[in-house]
């Protein structure tokens, strides 16, 4: 049988991942053994705000990220695609480690019920292991309407305004998490294609206003 791994309450879980996503607090991921992050062939962002993290990390392992303002790096990885900071499946900056790697929290793929494809099998395998617990059916509910606007997002892009459906796995969840109350809506399964689509937009900028009042 598949390992299962308890990935905790939804509705606890998803209020977390919302005040992570908002910067007021941290993603708390039980890990455990798992370093499925550090050997998946991420790039990781190293920015300014960053500063212990660029004190520990040799100039030779990050170079200027592409399209951002001065400052802003980016630490590559091995050619076996794990992170150079990781040494005997230990992350050797761990307390100092970037921002990226705090928030990156992979049960919002299993939330979304999306993959993050076939490149990156260690979180491959720990996403279809984890298995939310449902204290009561609002939980239910909001996973349904995750899954339900993740679903939609990839599969009309065209529907979006060009360039604004993401593609990549972690901007589809993302903006499904943000965006998921079109989908509590019971007048959204009469809207358009396009509406949804607007709808979401409108939400994930609500979402996004609302964590710059509370900034
Ligand atoms: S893949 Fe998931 S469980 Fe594994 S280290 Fe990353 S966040 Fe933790
Ligand atoms: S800095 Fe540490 S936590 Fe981040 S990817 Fe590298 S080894 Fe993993």
């Amino acid at each position: 049988m598949d390992e299962e791994i308890d990935a905790g309450e939804f509705g606890e879980w998803l209020a977390q991942t919302q005040a992570m996503l908002r910067g007021t607090a941290g993603a708390q991921v039980p890990c455990g053994s798992c370093v499925g992050c550090c050997v998946s062939s991420y790039p990781i962002p190293v920015r300014p705000e960053d500063r212990a993290a660029r004190e520990r990390i040799p100039a030779s392992y990050v170079r200027h990220a592409p399209g951002q303002p001065p400052g802003h790096m980016m630490m590559s990885y091995r050619e076996d695609g794990t992170c150079p900071m990781l040494v005997d499946r230990r992350c050797t900056i761990y307390v100092e480690r970037p921002q990226t790697c705090r928030d990156y929290d992979c049960r919002i793929f299993a939330a979304a019920g999306i993959d993050v494809g076939s490149g990156k099998p260690v979180i491959s395998t720990r996403i279809a292991a984890w298995r939310f617990r449902y204290a009561q059916d609002s939980s239910r509910e909001a996973q349904a309407a995750i899954a339900a606007a993740a679903a939609f997002i990839r599969d009309h892009p065209s529907a979006f305004a060009p360039h604004r459906a993401p593609t990549a796995p972690t901007g589809v969840a993302v903006l499904a998490l943000k965006s998921h109350v079109v989908f509590l809506d019971p007048r959204t399964v009469e809207r358009s294609a396009a509406g949804v689509a607007q709808a979401i937009v409108a939400a994930s900028r609500d979402f996004d206003a609302a964590t710059d009042g509370a900034g």
